[in-house]
């Protein structure tokens, strides 16, 4: 029989919306009549813009033509749509990316779930707990997590984010290579300050490490004290890669586009000692493993970027960030502790009477018929917690936290 990579087998259960989705079905099956509102996993409800449907129809249409058919794409991504990001994204941002640093893909997840494969299998990589999942499944499908005691893994390093510390991100106490840090933050909803992120850019270049910054929730961001991008942040162009995704600020959880921006000027070293761009090799992976995102939906990115779109997404974002608040002033009306919903449409909240995160998840889904996400999903610091979304409908986010309100706790 075929030999199978050992590390597949170091995984931990099933990953987590698959699970939520499992338990949810059976209670569905269970309760037939039973009205269940997610607000778990982080998927939009509001459909595409008019910008974006037109802009579809027109690439489709022109598809169909001699002249406008296009094949394989430029892996890296269309100059148009490479161009249009650099422009709105940065330069009119008075940050210096080029749109040849710019990498399109169809995700953000395939983006941040890849990139570890530039790393040396011992790197030793830092992720906060709790955490957007893929980043340590990741590392564990590619062997570089260490060993596992039963609930944490030896080669990472976690950085905790609790209540204790007011969710402010603590720098290493040992040396890491690379550092995942995700901002606003999923699943805490949290943000960081200038200055906080500052702290983190010098580090990464006092000690030579390399920062995976995740943005894919930028376009939740008010306050303006908030960076929007890493590159806001002096010399984070010599040490961090950006990731972000159409996905929450577009409606394309289903359309798929995203970017990952890689500096030329990011550097790591060999086994040798050679030092080596980062760019050059995730542009040679990216050539090798990836055939590029299609046309029609790079197409439909770059009309994102006109007058007409900014208006209609701002609607539609405006949507979400109302259910955030929404969300968040329930729960603190009922006494709970919360944090996000500001700047973010993730809302984490502490579980009330030591109710563990899967058994407040149950008991959520019997008596409100709310579908929450367990904060335990995303890591050990998680347990105690739950999430919530903004992204259902304001319809079904006032029903939900009507039965909220009447939740006996
Ligand atoms: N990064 C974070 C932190 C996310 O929460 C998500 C999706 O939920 C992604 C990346 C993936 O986004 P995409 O839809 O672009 O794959």
């Amino acid at each position: 029989m075929a030999k199978l990579n050992d590390n597949y087998a170091q995984l931990q259960g099933m990953y987590l919306f698959s699970e939520i989705a499992q338990r949810v079905a059976k209670y569905k099956a269970d309760n037939p009549s039973a009205n269940v509102i997610s607000m778990g996993i982080g998927d939009v409800s509001q459909p595409l813009v008019p910008s974006v449907i037109s802009a579809l129809q027109k690439a489709t249409l022109e598809m169909g033509t001699k002249e406008g058919f296009r094949g394989y794409g430029p892996e890296q991504g269309y100059d148009f749509l490479r161009e249009a990001i650099a422009k709105n994204d940065y330069a009119d941002r008075n940050l210096a990316i080029s749109a040849d640093e710019i990498f399109i893909s169809d995700g953000s997840k395939c983006d941040v779930g890849n990139f570890q494969e530039l790393f040396h299998a011992d790197a030793r990589i830092a992720i906060s707990d709790p955490v957007y999942p893929v980043y340590v499944d990741s590392q564990i499908m590619a062997g570089r997590s260490g060993n596992f005691d039963g609930s944490l893994w030896d080669n990472i390093y976690y950085i905790p984010c609790s209540i204790e510390n007011n969710f402010i991100p603590e720098l290493p106490k040992t040396p890491v290579d690379v550092i995942y840090l995700c901002y606003p933050n999923n699943p805490t909803g949290t943000v960081l300050s200038r200055a906080e992120l500052k702290k983190w850019v010098d580090y990464a270049k006092k000690e030579q490490a390399i920062i995976l910054f995740d943005a894919a929730y930028e376009a939740y961001i008010t306050d303006s004290d908030i960076p929007r991008s890493i590159y806001e942040i002096e010399g984070a162009s010599d040490v961090a890669i950006e990731f972000k995704s159409f996905s929450k600020t577009a409606g394309f959880t289903g359309l798929r586009c995203a970017y990952t921006v890689v500096p030329k000027n990011v550097f790591g070293t060999y086994s040798n000692g050679e030092k080596k761009d980062l760019h050059s090799l995730w542009k040679r992976r990216q050539s090798t493993k990836y055939n590029g995102c299609p046309y029609i939906v790079q197409r439909a990115a770059e009309a994102l970027y006109t007058p007409e779109a900014k208006v209609e997404i701002e609607n539609i974002l405006s949507i979400y960030k109302n259910n955030a608040r929404v969300i968040f002033d329930t729960m603190q009306a009922k006494g709970l502790q919360v944090v996000g919903g500001e700047n973010s449409p993730y809302v984490w909240v502490k579980t009330p009477a030591n109710y563990g995160s899967w058994e407040f998840f149950s008991l959520l889904l019997e008596k409100t018929n709310i579908v929450c996400t367990p904060g335990v999903g995303f890591g050990l610091m998680g347990e105690g917690y739950i999430r919530f979304s903004a992204f259902a409908s304001t319809e079904n986010t006032l029903k939900a936290m009507e039965s909220f309100k009447n939740l006996i706790l």
